[in-house]
């Protein structure tokens, strides 16, 4: 098949890796001049990684990320421990698959050398998808129209396709501020390669490191704060705005704070309500373009990457197009709205003041996460294998 991939970010890549090598014939509009992403972290779950296995990137992962040894839940003050749970050495013999810690660019990098059949068209905006008999037409420039039997809306929260389908309507705010920045390694070292969430009043930080030989630590601070929405990975903020923000916090966030290399940037976090139909005919939609969400459970990605191996295999199925994207958005649908909701909660329970609802979180946390498995049997629903195709 010609199939169009509208949008070259995590999930339009993973995509394009797998149809290509499945023999279709893969074109990628893109609209940025070439490959790129923003250089912060990202966390990839086993059931992100283990798509990327069967891609056979299995060395490139193991070569730029970072496998955390444990998943730990701290205070915001005084980096009490509420609760932690193995995770490095358990990922595997738990959930068949790596849980890894990279740096972006390093895993689009990665992503696009499983590309090498591909077409990419950079500084190609699509503008809209239309069906045109048993084609559809991919419009770039009103002179500029290229037809595919299928076409993907890969194309983020802002996605054009999905305008194309259902009308432009804008996303919501989220009310939370992400403020993203890096520490280099020599300034982090005497911490434990741990996955932290520190949890305080109107706000979380989240750190991991990233990268070949842990070369940052990557730090996400977010804050409940109505009075910044504007979405931009690259909207630099000086770094005393991030410290004054978490002046409070404990010597340890404050000391990691000073430290943040070059700008900090800032970013309002958007999402959208579960989309009752992500397709229409011939065109369908995958990743932020049907599902964004807020990334309290640092999943976004990861259901891109899913759905890209769903997709994939829906169409390596007999039977037409339409019906391969009926089956592939069946099997999606719940699911990603089921992540989508559960992250946008994760704010209000992240975000407690200290008091009584406060302390039955932490205790709750702690209680589980010293019954039996642990912490890491919640996520077992997330990150076991499982045949979408049958769920
Ligand atoms: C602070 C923060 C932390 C996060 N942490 C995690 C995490 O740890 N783990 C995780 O799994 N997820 C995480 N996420 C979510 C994750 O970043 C996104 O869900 C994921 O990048 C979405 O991938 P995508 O390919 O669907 O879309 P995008 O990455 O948005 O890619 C869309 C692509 O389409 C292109 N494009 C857009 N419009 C057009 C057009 N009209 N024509 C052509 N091209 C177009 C864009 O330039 C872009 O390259 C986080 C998000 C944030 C904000």
């Amino acid at each position: 098949m010609e199939i169009a991939i509208v949008g070259a970010g995590i999930g339009g890549l993973t995509l394009a890796a797998g149809l290509s090598s499945d023999g279709h014939d893969v074109t990628v509009f893109e609209r940025a001049g070439d490959l790129g992403e923003v250089g912060a972290g990202i966390q990839l779950s086993p059931n992100g990684t283990r798509v990327l296995l069967g891609l056979g990137l299995d060395a490139g992962l193991r070569t730029i990320g970072t496998a955390a040894q444990r998943s730990v839940f701290r205070r915001w003050n005084d980096d009490r421990e509420i609760a932690a749970s193995k995770l490095g050495e358990i990922a595997e013999s738990r959930w068949g698959a790596p849980f890894y810690s990279v740096y972006r660019p390093d895993i689009i990098q990665l992503l696009s050398s499983a590309c090498g059949q591909v077409d990419f068209f950079f500084d190609a905006q699509v503008v809209s998808v239309a069906e045109v008999g048993d084609q559809v037409a991919v419009q770039l420039t009103e002179s500029d129209e290229h037809l595919f039997d299928l076409v993907v809306g890969a194309d983020g929260i802002h996605s054009a396709v999905r305008s194309s389908l259902w009308g432009a309507q804008p996303a919501r705010f989220s009310g939370v501020v992400a403020y993203r920045a890096l520490v280099p390694f020599e300034f982090a070292s005497d911490l434990p390669v741990d996955f932290t969430v520190r949890l305080g009043p109107g706000g979380h930080v989240v750190s991991y490191f990233i990268g070949k030989d842990q070369r940052y630590l990557n730090l996400v601070a977010l804050a409940d704060d109505r009075s910044w929405e504007l979405e931009s990975w690259t909207e630099p903020v000086a770094a005393s705005v991030l410290q004054e923000q978490f002046s409070a916090w404990s010597p340890t966030v404050r000391r990691l704070l000073g430290a943040v290399e070059d700008s900090v940037f800032r970013w309002a976090l958007y999402d959208r309500e579960p989309l009752p139909t992500w397709g229409k005919g011939r065109v369908t939609l995958l990743g932020d373009a049907c599902h964004p969400m807020v990334p309290f459970m640092a999943q976004g990605a990861c259901q891109a990457i899913e759905d890209a191996d769903v997709l994939r295999r829906c169409l390596a199925r007999q039977g037409t197009i339409v019906d391969a994207l009926q089956r592939y958005e069946e099997a999606r649908r719940d699911r990603t709205a089921l992540v989508q909701t559960m992250s946008m909660a994760n704010a209000t329970t992240f975000h407690l003041p200290d008091g009584d609802l406060q302390r039955e979180r932490d205790e709750f946390l702690n209680l589980v996460a010293k019954t039996g498995p642990g912490l890491a049997a919640n996520f077992d629903w997330l990150y076991n294998p499982r045949d979408d195709l049958n769920a």
